[in-house]
């Protein structure tokens, strides 16, 4: 069956189309020409001239894009995604504000170019992007601030190699450990101070309490941890006795 457009009209109509939609979806301000949208051009001016038996009308093409072109912004954030050059402060904004799945995914890779441009508030939305559509783990990196630490203490998004130290420090883990083991029965709590670690994920965990699925770090007791918690065994206000007691909340 003959086509009605031929490849021909398609090609000129991706080229006139390129042209003209480039400042018309102010695409120019964020560094494109034309020809760096001609492939994704060149598929929606063919496949809409498949899906019709008379010749495709530029303007008919370019109302038809007009009124998809969240599709088609979508298409060129994702193309600018995975160009793998050097991203400016405009086009880190619009693969965030467009292609939020995409950039998600890639905030490792959008992290270090926002970096780069010291664009701290691209980073704080690229934090929210990774823990919805990225792969966020429960503990937050001390360094990038990305919920992106896994259970060999790397961070997924920045890479850096943490120290318990460190993670410890940045989530106050002290105070954490301690209102944890005032709420959980003494023979648990003599648990952790014998195995002298416990898991953590968005909680502190004994041992034997572990997650059995999911991100979970194991995290050594110091000396000084494992003192509050035999303390707290010892004179201590029981888990049942101390609401209300000052530092309890
Ligand atoms: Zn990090």
């Amino acid at each position: 069956m003959r086509r009605a457009t031929t490849e021909d009209d398609v090609k000129a109509l991706t080229s006139s189309l390129s042209e003209k939609l480039v400042p018309a979806l102010g695409l120019d301000l964020v560094g494109l020409k034309p020809d760096d949208i001609k492939d994704i051009i060149y598929s929606i001016v063919s496949s809409l001239a498949e899906s019709r038996s008379s010749k495709l009308t530029e303007e008919a093409a370019m109302k038809r894009i007009m009124a998809t072109k969240d599709g088609l912004l979508k298409a060129v954030a994702a193309m600018l995604l995975s160009r793998e050059r050097p991203l400016t402060r405009e086009q880190l904004e619009f693969i965030a504000a467009y292609a939020p799945e995409a950039a998600g995914r890639a905030a490792p890779y959008l992290y270090q170019q926002a970096k780069r441009l010291g664009a701290d508030d691209i980073i704080a939305s690229l934090r929210s992007l990774w823990s919805q559509y990225g792969r966020p783990t429960p503990v937050e990196c001390p360094r990038c601030g990305f919920r992106a630490v896994t259970p060999d203490l790397t961070c997924t998004v920045c890479g850096a190699q943490l120290s318990e130290g460190e993670i410890k420090r940045h989530m106050g883990f002290s105070r954490l450990l301690l209102e944890t083991a005032k709420r959980l029965h003494p023979r648990l709590v003599e648990e952790m101070i014998a195995a002298g670690y416990v898991v953590l994920n968005h909680e502190v965990h004994p041992p034997s309490l572990a997650p059995k699925s999911g991100y979970a770090l194991t995290i050594h007791l110091s000396r000084d941890e494992k003192e509050t918690l035999r303390s707290l065994l010892s004179g201590g206000p029981r888990p049942d006795q101390d609401a209300g007691l000052p530092g309890s909340r």
